[in-house]
């Protein structure tokens, strides 16, 4: 889509345009469904060579590479033959940083059809994931183990697109030991370890998910320097740590929830350690920021939230703690630094 808008485009062109975005993405699913960038991995191909490997109708497959070809997402060759591109790379399942289980996730079934209920969270305040699904989102999660494993990879994914900046933006040399709370398949602690040969970790996340992350580590890198705790954050958090880590985790809830799982970071942390919380941090008025849909994608999916400074600031006094300061990323994610005050009083 041309989104080089010249003052001539009207309302109406614009807002057909928005319309339109519905039909890119799903035509975006379902090409990563089929697989369609990881076979042209291997070079270019004919609809029809395509359609004998993903088991697809060869006419209608042509007409969805051609769609995708026409914004840049595959590219017609020589002979009818379709090749990959820049922007269909990302979606292929074995690059560093792939966004195809982001894809399969974002609008795959479970979420297209919780969306697909927005106006009843409108309605009443409600997750749409609830209705549409039956169930509430994270024990979805724990019930569906392929659903789970693609969660993970979604957000291994998404972590690489902002990691290297936040590494760039924030010290973390006078840090010995880092507890990543939330922290599914490990991509942050990771990276942020590999940049401090001398410190340790705790991953720590619900135990079914420190058991996919162990298998996987088992499969891969043996001797990483940290721990995999499984655990709720609702009841215990590792203590020990001078640096906690909530890397999206927090949008995913309630303001009461968050302050929970906030009072439990403060239960746990070093008297001198600091809280960092990686989430949107939602400019006010009218200034355009990605949170503000993907706050919207909480509600539906969740009954979370995306937040503004202020509203950080009081979950983390309601929980024993202050913030030092917000520090925006070039992506829609900001790091916002806390440290513990007040003794913990035991409720
Ligand atoms: N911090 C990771 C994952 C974010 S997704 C990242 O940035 O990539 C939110 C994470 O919260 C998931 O890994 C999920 O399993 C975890 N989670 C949900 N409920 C939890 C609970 N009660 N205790 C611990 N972790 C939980």
């Amino acid at each position: 889509l041309d989104t080089n808008h010249t003052d001539s485009t009207s309302p109406f062109e614009r807002m057909f345009e928005m319309v339109y975005n519905f039909w890119v993405t799903r035509a975006v699913y379902a090409a990563v469904r089929l697989a369609i960038p990881d076979q042209l991995a291997s070079g270019p191909k004919t609809p029809a060579e395509l359609a004998e490997l993903v088991q697809a109708h060869p006419r209608s497959l042509y007409r969805l590479l051609r769609a995708l070809a026409s914004i840049g997402i595959f590219e017609e060759c020589e002979q009818g033959r379709f090749r990959s591109t820049a922007l269909s790379d990302t979606l292929r399942s074995d690059v560093p940083g792939s966004l195809a289980s982001l894809v399969l996730l974002e609008l795959g079934d479970s979420h297209h059809r919780a969306w697909g209920e927005l106006v009843h969270s409108l309605r009443s305040g409600e997750p749409a994931f609830d209705k549409a699904m039956g169930t509430k989102i994270w024990q979805f999660f724990a019930d569906n183990p392929e659903p789970a494993l693609t969660l993970d990879r979604a957000m291994t994914g998404l972590t690489m697109l902002v990691v290297s900046d936040i590494l760039n933006i924030y010290d973390f040399t006078p840090f010995n030991k880092i507890v990543d709370v939330g922290g599914g398949a490990g991509g942050f602690l990771d990276a942020i370890l590999a940049t401090q040969p001398e410190a340790t970790g705790i991953l720590f996340d619900l135990p079914y998910v420190i058991e996919n992350t162990r298998a996987k580590i088992v499969e891969t890198v043996a001797d990483k320097r940290y721990e995999l705790v499984g655990g709720s954050f609702f009841d215990q958090i590792p203590s020990g740590g001078d640096l906690y880590l909530l890397k999206w985790v927090l949008h995913d809830w309630s303001d009461d929830a968050s302050i929970m799982i906030l009072k439990n970071c403060r239960a746990a942390i070093a008297e001198n350690g600091t809280l960092l919380i990686v989430d949107t941090v939602l400019p006010p008025g009218n200034l355009p920021a990605a949170g503000k849909f993907i706050d919207l994608n909480m509600m539906v999916l969740s009954g979370g939230q995306e937040r503004s400074a202020e509203e950080f600031d009081i979950l983390l006094t309601a929980a024993g703690f202050r913030l030092n300061r917000v520090l925006p990323t070039k992506s829609s994610s900001s790091v916002v630094e806390a440290v513990p005050v007040e003794a913990l009083t035991h409720t």
